[in-house]
């Protein structure tokens, strides 16, 4: 007897392999294919796991193989391109194929919902249906009645219209549509795009030059890195380009930072563009994710534009990627398949053979070292679009000034002038809440978390303290619980804090705070920026969510309170991060014809990096901060891999990782260092200790293959199951 075809199914599970499955009986093998979606028993549960290939036997004896129990599509959902980027991925990033494969699916594929939603069907009588009289159904009264209700309703019924006319109008339905009386539509789920699309305004010189040089190459890999400051028009650029991939009939996929998604900015791809718009981001319904990915699979949408998991998307006929803000740390998944986006889109532009473009006002160190070695083309916008001017920059020395609640006095005098010249002042601070430390005058007692080695801030508009790494919440005491003094202090200063500072001497300016704890509710964020937008507000005080992206034409002054928090931060990432950070908030401000000021506080005006990026600008610091991490040999000049351990028990984690330490160590190769195991910069969080394991290797290949060989070993050291590890390769944040 032949032997039976053996399926290899990708399934959710923390293992590292697919698993082998028999078809389903009766199946011929030629309706089987990979990236079909199938039905199967895994352990005792019902899992929806995807085809990756098909093999004539498997290492495990024919007699134990399950088989699998349905198989769901009749069409491969994903396509050989696809399978190969999500196996890469997997290989890449040390992880499971099946979770890989599940983070790509929308979230109805994953659960094993029919592939073929698009939008919403409709009804609508057919040329034979109208020709059709009425007594001919006369024998089913049902038929008939919809039928002539169909016949008033020229523009065709949806399921919800049918419902609430009809009982039980299916089968009637579908009667008819066998009989070819009725014909089913399907409407799209996507925004009504423009009939009457605004043209292009004319481009600059610095616009036109990176237009025609992507332009020259749209049908072939090349990586471009578009540099110019908010306001640039890197939009623009982007917006021209894809003007240009349509009319070869091919599609764009745009991913944008999580902030970066807003309403304005669909808008103007809508206002642009006279084809319909896939979007995809994390708060949308299930069925309109679905029915996005659908468009974009079929090639209905040409143009896709979506947040970090949008990489994933499959197209019909890929033309393009952009990248835009490629610096943001939102593009990396910072939980379970830890990718990182622009990286995946990167790979995705070669398979496809395509143009990328990753735009920034401050690409990422690894970025700029992939222009120096040539892998990728600079685009330089140096002139903002319009006639808006580049903001000029002040440091405030606050040793030598009387503060004011966090605010020195020479700055306050500042955004008066800026207010009586009829400015709007944005001012920033990367720390929300009242005060973040609670102390006591008389013991020096101070509020920390039960469950994590930080401070708990004091929220003074609920009279509570909050934990900022773990939630914890409790209200605060009246009395010091060491000494019962009541002299207790809030230390430090949060958003909440200089918003009420700012309340008792502006009295009659209007001000608004933009921080999480204002921006709860959905919606509201759009609604406090529309509010600015249109000059309600005269100070704007926020965190890092309005460092990014937005428009605040309005605005002449921006101030950021304290830039001292990135100068001694123990992530080697943090200078780059603090002038990304100076260098995108200074760029909220001036940009319509009224120049801006930027004004940064700090204790440590004679600070070199600092200084650097004042006189030399973003440029001239990533040079000498890339010089240093040459130096040290860390990224771009290494290539870093994390091992993560925690658990409620303190021994637990650092066991593990020391265990797989010396899993590691006799497979190190020349070039490979180990670091650690160390504790977690902060040990304890939510209940949970924490410590780290770092690989850092010159090569690359190297440290794959090394992990290829030690990784499946991991799950089975003995401290594996008692503590919670994850791998994380190119990790952000070293924490
Ligand atoms: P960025 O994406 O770099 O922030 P945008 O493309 O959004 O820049 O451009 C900033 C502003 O300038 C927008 O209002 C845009 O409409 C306008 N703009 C961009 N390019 C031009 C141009 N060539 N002519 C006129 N206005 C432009
Ligand atoms: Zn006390
Ligand atoms: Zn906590």
């Amino acid at each position: 007897m032949a032997s039976e075809i053996i399926l290899q199914v990708a399934i959710p599970a923390p293992l590292p392999h697919s698993f082998d499955y028999l078809p389903p009986k009766p199946f011929s093998v030629e309706d089987l294919k990979p990236g079909q979606r199938v039905m199967v028993m895994f352990g005792r549960q019902r899992k929806c796991g995807l085809i990756v290939g098909l093999q004539s036997h498997s290492h495990i004896d024919s007699q134990r193989l399950r088989r699998v129990l349905k198989v769901i599509d009749r069409e491969p959902v994903m396509d050989g391109t696809q399978l190969e980027l999500l196996q890469w991925a997997s290989g890449y990033y040390q992880h499971p194929i099946g979770e890989v494969i599940s983070s790509a699916l929308p979230k109805r594929l994953r659960d094993g919902h029919d592939a073929s939603l698009r939008g919403q069907q409709r009804w609508r009588l057919t040329t034979e249906g109208y020709a059709t009289l009425p007594n001919e159904l006369s024998r089913a009264p049902r038929q008939s009645a919809i039928f002539a209700w169909l016949k008033q309703h020229q523009q065709g019924c949806d399921a919800a219209q049918l419902n609430m006319e009809f009982n039980n109008w299916r089968r009637a339905m579908d009667t008819l549509v066998s009989k070819g009386l009725v014909s089913i539509h399907e409407t799209t789920c996507l925004p009504v795009h423009s009939s009457s699309p605004t043209t292009s305004p004319a481009l600059n010189q610095h616009q036109q030059i990176a237009v025609d040089a992507i332009c020259s190459r749209l049908r072939q890999y090349s990586s471009f890195v578009l540099q110019g400051v908010t306001g640039s028009g890197k939009t623009e650029v982007y917006l021209q380009v894809i003007e240009q991939v349509l009319t070869q009939n091919r599609q764009a996929l745009v991913l944008v930072p999580e902030i970066g998604l807003t309403p304005q900015l669909v808008q103007r791809f809508q206002q642009r563009f006279a084809v319909p718009l896939a979007v995809l981001h994390s708060g949308m319904t299930d069925s309109d994710r679905h029915c996005a990915w659908n468009m974009a699979r079929s090639g209905d949408a040409p143009i896709i534009i979506g947040t970090r998991s949008a990489v994933f998307t499959p197209m019909a006929r890929p033309g393009l990627i952009v990248v835009d803000e490629e610096h943001d740390v939102s593009f990396k998944q910072q939980d379970g398949f830890r990718y990182h986006a622009r990286d995946l889109a990167v790979y995705r532009a070669h398979q496809h053979n395509i143009p990328i473009v990753l735009g920034s006002a401050t690409p990422c160190l690894e970025t700029l070292h992939n222009i120096e070695q040539r892998r990728y083309q600079a685009l330089q916008l140096p002139e903002r679009a319009g006639t808006s001017r580049a903001p000029s920059l002040q440091v405030i020395d606050m040793r030598h000034q009387r503060m004011c609640e966090g605010i020195a006095e020479g700055l306050i005098q500042i955004i008066k002038q800026h207010l009586d010249a009829d400015g709007q002042v944005l001012l920033f601070l990367n720390r929300r809440g009242y005060a973040p430390t609670l102390l006591c005058h008389e013991c020096g007692w101070t509020a920390s978390c039960k469950r994590c080695d930080g401070h708990l801030t004091y929220h003074a508009a609920i009279n509570r303290l909050r934990c900022h790494h773990c939630g914890a919440e409790q209200p605060k005491p009246a009395q010091c619980p060491e000494c019962s003094s009541e002299q207790l202090l809030a230390v430090g200063e949060g958003t909440e804090r200089i918003e009420s500072m700012l309340r008792e001497n502006f009295k009659d300016v209007p001000i608004v705070r933009i921080d999480r704890d204002t921006t709860r509710r959905k919606g509201s964020l759009e609604a406090q920026l529309d509010a600015i937008q249109r000059g309600e507000h005269r100070i704007l005080i926020g965190t890092q969510m309005l460092s990014k992206g937005h428009h605040f034409p309005g605005v002449t002054l921006v101030g950021i309170l304290n830039v001292d928090q990135g100068l001694f931060s123990t992530d080697f990432r943090a200078m780059e991060r603090m002038a990304q950070m100076i260098i995108q908030v200074s760029g909220r401000a001036g940009r319509a014809d009224k120049p801006g000021s930027v004004v940064l506080q700090t204790h440590q005006p004679e600070h070199p990096w600092l200084n650097l990026l004042l006189t030399g600008g973003y440029a001239a610091l990533c040079k000498a901060l890339l010089a240093e991490r040459r130096a040290a040999g860390l990224p771009p000049y290494s290539h870093l891999g994390l091992l993560r351990a925690e658990s409620p028990s303190k021994d637990t984690p650092m066991r593990f990782l020391q265990q797989a330490a010396t899993l590691l160590r006799p497979q190190l190769e020349q070039g490979t260092q180990l670091w650690g195991p160390i504790p977690a910069p902060m040990e304890k969080r939510a209940g949970r200790y924490r410590a780290q394991l770092l690989l850092a290797s010159a090569r690359r290949a190297q440290l794959k293959k090394l992990l290829d060989i030690v990784r499946p070993q991991l799950g089975e050291l003995s401290d594996a199951r008692k503590a919670r590890w994850s791998l994380d390769i190119d990790p952000v944040d070293l924490y």
